[in-house]
């Protein structure tokens, strides 16, 4: 790319950081991704960040929360509580958010994700329950996956002028929540907190992926990459490139569903040399 400040993954670079099993793997090493996610009124958000989670490279997937049937009896691999996070046991990378609403157990869970000492997404809802210093006083890292409406709340700007300068808005978050921001759209960028880092640009993807429930099917396989090991720049921008990569693949230059693009991401997988 032209502008130094930005660079893109290419296949290499991708099939180089994604996490594989060694020999001697057991699943715990290969890292368990919590999802909290979903509500009585959008479970349906909970079973997409899963069916991404369960391939996004983690050795088990544990949800947490208020959908725990929708989400059996899609994918009965899954470590289901029916409580908060806090409860759920060991979790070494958490996905906050998707469907999430903002009651008061959304409340204690988003709160209950941020005092742990692992690595969090926050997505969706959860971006709402969010303040900067709560983000900043973290012992882990934090990685927060906003549209641009969402960014723009988050900034108390207009979603217009997001789009109009969508870099400056994904530095002006990193910067702001001390944290790694991907802002999801047409093209989607990835910061650091740090202004000199440069922002990754995803080069996968189709406007196809302009349909409902996505973005929660990114939060999982992202959160996935997270507690398989990957720092929250690569699991971000690895998650993105999987993401648009079985997009391409689903659709084919025709419609899909979400569910399609969660599963394509094992053939998306499986393409990179
Ligand atoms: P969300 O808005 O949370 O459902 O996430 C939507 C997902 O679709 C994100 O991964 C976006 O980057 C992607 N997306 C939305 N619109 C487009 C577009 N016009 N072209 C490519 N990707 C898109
Ligand atoms: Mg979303």
């Amino acid at each position: 790319l032209a502008d130094p400040q930005l660079e893109a993954l290419q296949n290499a670079d991708v099939a180089a950081l994604l996490p594989r099993p060694e020999g001697s793997s057991d699943k715990y090493r290969r890292g368990v991704v919590g999802i909290a996610a979903g509500s009585e009124r959008y479970p349906g958000a909970a079973v997409l960040a899963v069916s991404g989670a369960l391939r996004g490279g983690a050795g088990a997937v544990r949800y947490a929360g208020p959908g725990g049937d929708a989400v059996l009896a899609r994918h009965p691999e899954v470590l289901v509580s029916a409580g908060a996070p806090a409860g759920a046991g060991r979790v070494q990378a958490w996905v906050v958010g998707p469907g999430l609403g903002d009651s008061a157990d959304a409340r204690r869970a988003v709160a209950d994700v941020l005092a742990s000492s692992v690595p969090v997404l926050v997505d969706a809802d959860g971006l709402r329950l969010l303040s900067p210093e709560a983000v900043r006083g973290r012992s882990a890292p934090t990685l927060l996956t906003p549209h641009a409406g969402e960014a723009a709340a988050l900034l108390g700007r207009s979603r217009e002028e997001v789009e109009a300068r969508r870099l400056d808005a994904v530095r002006g978050l990193a910067a702001r929540y001390g944290a790694t921001v991907l802002l999801k759209g047409a093209t989607t960028l990835v910061a650091e907190p740090s202004s000199r880092a440069a922002v990754r640009v995803n080069p996968t993807g189709t406007p196809w992926l302009a349909t409902a429930g996505s973005g929660d099917v990114l939060s999982g396989v992202t959160g996935s990459l997270l507690a398989a090991g990957l720092s929250p720049l690569d699991a971000a921008s690895c998650g993105a490139y999987l993401h648009g990569l079985a997009a391409r693949l689903a659709s084919r230059g025709a419609p899909l569903s979400a569910l399609d693009v969660a599963d394509a991401l094992p053939t998306a997988w499986g393409s990179l040399s």
